[in-house]
């Protein structure tokens, strides 16, 4: 059963840092503690364990949460440039740590009114936008813009020119817990509940999410949101 799964998963997920840390504090204990070095080094890899474990249970919540309110997510028209623009805003210094310039890929002067859940198409934006940041290249940029699409949708665009995915991993990137790079050594891994998170929300607003990636040349996240249509009396 797929909860089972889930649950089989999460203890999965948890086990490795937990260990780490585990491993780490009673090296220290053993003895460790004595050598100056040594402290630090092992104090700040247990820190390091604990603050991935606080981002597992972190997304945890996010999930579960949403699982829990999906009926009664609250939908209303709001401006998809400014919400964007917003967070792009919020990650700006992120992007300046790996020099990525984050832009519109168009001059968007007028307001594109869509309707949907503000805060959680916000944590949308913002995951995709870390991502490409997170897999981006240092020097490299993320762009994003809006395309009417048919049916009185938009789709907002998110692409990097970062890593890229290979096309074998694409069908399970928005899998729970599923990572290209298991290995957790890199800076940049995350709980893998990120893309879960974006397409749990799309879904419980009736909409699609896209993926297009070149290995090494980098990644396209779509998705689509209703536009509000006003009426005049
Ligand atoms: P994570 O917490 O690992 O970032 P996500 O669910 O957000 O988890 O993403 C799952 C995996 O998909 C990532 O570990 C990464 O390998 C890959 N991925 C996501 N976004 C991108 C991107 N923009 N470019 C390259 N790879 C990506």
């Amino acid at each position: 059963c797929i909860r089972d799964r889930f649950l089989g998963s999460i203890s999965h997920e948890l086990k490795t840092p937990l260990f780490t840390v585990q491993g780490y504090i009673s090296t220290l204990l053993d003895g460790g503690m004595k050598d100056k070095t040594i402290r630090k080094k092992y104090l700040a890899r247990a820190l390091n364990g604990v603050e991935r474990l606080v981002y597992i249970v972190e997304d945890l919540d996010t999930i579960s949460k949403l699982e829990m309110s999906e009926e009664r997510l609250t939908m209303a028209p709001f401006d998809i440039v400014a919400l964007t623009q917003n967070v792009m805003d919020l990650l700006e210094m992120k992007a300046n740590k790996k020099d990525i310039i984050i832009t519109f890929d168009d001059k968007y002067n007028k307001p594109i009114l869509v309707v949907g859940n503000y805060d959680k198409i916000q944590q949308v934006v913002t995951n995709l936008i870390e991502n490409s940041i997170k897999y981006g290249k240092s020097g490299g940029s993320t762009e994003i813009g809006f395309e009417d699409v048919i049916n009185n949708h938009i789709l907002i665009n998110i692409s990097d020119n970062g890593e890229g995915i290979d096309a074998k991993n694409i069908p399970r990137l928005f899998e729970r817990f599923f990572r290209v790079d298991k290995s957790g050594a890199r800076s940049e891994g995350g709980s893998g509940l990120g893309l879960a998170i974006v397409k749990h929300i799309i879904e419980a607003h009736n909409e699609k999410i896209f993926v297009e990636s070149n290995l090494g040349k980098g990644s396209q996240f779509s998705f689509t949101l209703q536009k509000h249509i006003e009426f005049d009396s």
